[in-house]
């Protein structure tokens, strides 16, 4: 299999005009928030506080990893009122803190701040990883882990691309708090030790490219980098091909670069110099299924139904399609009782127009259109006679679930969905 087959990108409509332009909203989080024990790839949660603590926005509440880094904040002050079981975004039931918000807002500074220039690279990475700094263009990762193990960086690429439709979070960070959002990038260079940095915007957005050049000037080594408007050029692998010109088998480390979002580089910036943690962030909330699409500032924990009735002004019909991220990669929720967390760019709502699915035409546009060269069909067809050993070999573990193959299928066939469940099937078929 060949990675890169066939035009594997494709100009998609990306209704940004929805949001682009909007005043960012401030959504209240209501009586209670309740902050789920996650911190991406990251393990073993332990709790720091307990029912009847009071706590303050600031205090750090769970710590992950036999280390105890990449800990959680509370995002209001008031009181812990325990912890509960409740469904998550994985759409598994775990563990949430829940506490009781004082509407207050008092605030306290859970860790001083950093220069970042007088400041070893070891000591970044250190600050970094116990302010709880994870990747916020959607995976969750904790963000030091790519500098702690960098080595021959040759260059740091600062993903500004936002190619999923109606997604404009990283923009708006990137036009209102581009100062802080430059601190926290000079910091990655340095903890990279890259020569460069490429900050990855789409051409499509000429006056964000410009009003960042005109930021950069007299900045060493930090250029923007326009990029094509084709889907997925946000992924990191489709990326670092486009900036480098090299493909990597597993990590971009192997052809010298390292990929961070533009979001996390605003929120690592704001905790080295303001001291503060991630208690709140932008998100997209967009999509034909809500009657006001905006961009609002979103604190941790709160749940997904306020969200979109205070900031997006409700659902805008009955029969809804909620995506936690964009319509492509993001993943679909059963339902708004979910609890905001660092990692979530977007919530994507659209209105469930069932399409007239026919028979496969054998067109061959979803393996010509696929990022990761795979042959759907063949693969579907795996699935049916439950061949778990040929999807194997049909290399279904590079599946991104990226959504192309369902957009671009004549028959309105929901290919996408048949891959990841033969991707889920093949995965628990090769535990055993
Ligand atoms: S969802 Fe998977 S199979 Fe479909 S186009 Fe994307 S990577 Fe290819
Ligand atoms: S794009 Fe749709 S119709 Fe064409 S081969 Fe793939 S599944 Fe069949």
């Amino acid at each position: 299999m060949s990675l890169f087959k066939g035009p594997m990108r494709e100009h998609i409509n990306g209704h940004k005009d929805l949001t682009e332009a909007s005043e960012l909203f401030v959504v209240d989080p209501g009586k209670t928030v309740s902050i789920p024990l996650f911190a991406g790839a990251a393990q073993n949660p332990k709790v720091l506080v307990a029912e009847g603590d009071k706590v303050a926005v600031g205090t750090k509440i769970a710590v992950f990893d036999e280390r105890n880094v990449v800990p959680i904040f509370s995002s209001v002050s008031g009181t812990v009122k325990g912890i509960e079981k409740k469904m998550h975004q994985s759409l598994k039931q775990i563990d949430h803190i829940v506490i009781e918000n004082d509407g207050l807002y008092t605030e306290c500074q859970p860790f001083g701040t950093i220069d970042w220039q007088s400041a070893s690279r070891e000591e970044l990475i250190d600050f970094m990883m116990n302010a709880g700094i994870i990747g916020c263009g959607g995976a969750g990762f904790p963000a030091y882990i790519k500098y702690k193990f960098a080595k021959d960086v040759q260059i740091l690429i600062i993903n500004a691309v936002e190619c999923e439709p109606f997604i404009t979070s990283d923009y708006y960070l990137t036009e209102h708090e581009f100062d802080l959002m430059l601190t926290g990038i000079l910091a990655m260079k340095k903890m990279a030790e890259a020569k460069d940095v490429a900050i990855a915007i789409k051409k499509s957005h000429p006056e964000l490219i410009s009003f960042v050049q005109s930021k950069l000037k007299g900045v060493e080594g930090v250029a923007v980098r326009e990029v094509p408007d084709v889907y997925p050029m946000g992924w990191e692998r489709t990326l670092v091909r486009e900036i480098t010109g090299k493909d990597y088998d597993r990590l971009p480390g192997e052809v010298g670069a390292v990929v961070n979002n533009a979001t996390t580089a605003y929120m690592f910036g704001k905790a080295m110099v303001k001291g503060e943690p991630i208690v709140s962030r932008v998100m997209t909330i967009s999509g034909d299924g809500v009657k006001k699409p905006t961009n609002a500032l979103v604190r941790m924990g709160t749940s997904m139904h306020e969200v979109v009735e205070q900031a997006a002004g409700g659902y805008a019909g009955e029969d809804i399609l909620l995506s936690v991220g964009g319509p492509m990669m993001g993943a679909t929720m059963t339902t708004d009782a979910v609890s905001v967390e660092r990692q979530n760019n977007a919530l994507t709502v659209q209105l469930n127009k069932p399409a007239q699915e026919i028979a496969c035409l054998r067109c061959g546009r979803c393996s010509d259109h696929c990022p990761s060269g795979l042959q759907p069909v063949r693969i579907s067809q795996a699935m049916k006679s439950k061949d778990m050993e040929r999807i194997g070999l049909l290399q279904i573990t590079s599946c991104i679930e990226c959504g192309m193959c369902t957009y671009v299928c004549p028959s309105k066939i929901a290919v996408t969905e048949t891959m990841r469940r033969a991707k889920r099937a093949y995965m628990a078929f090769s535990k055993k």
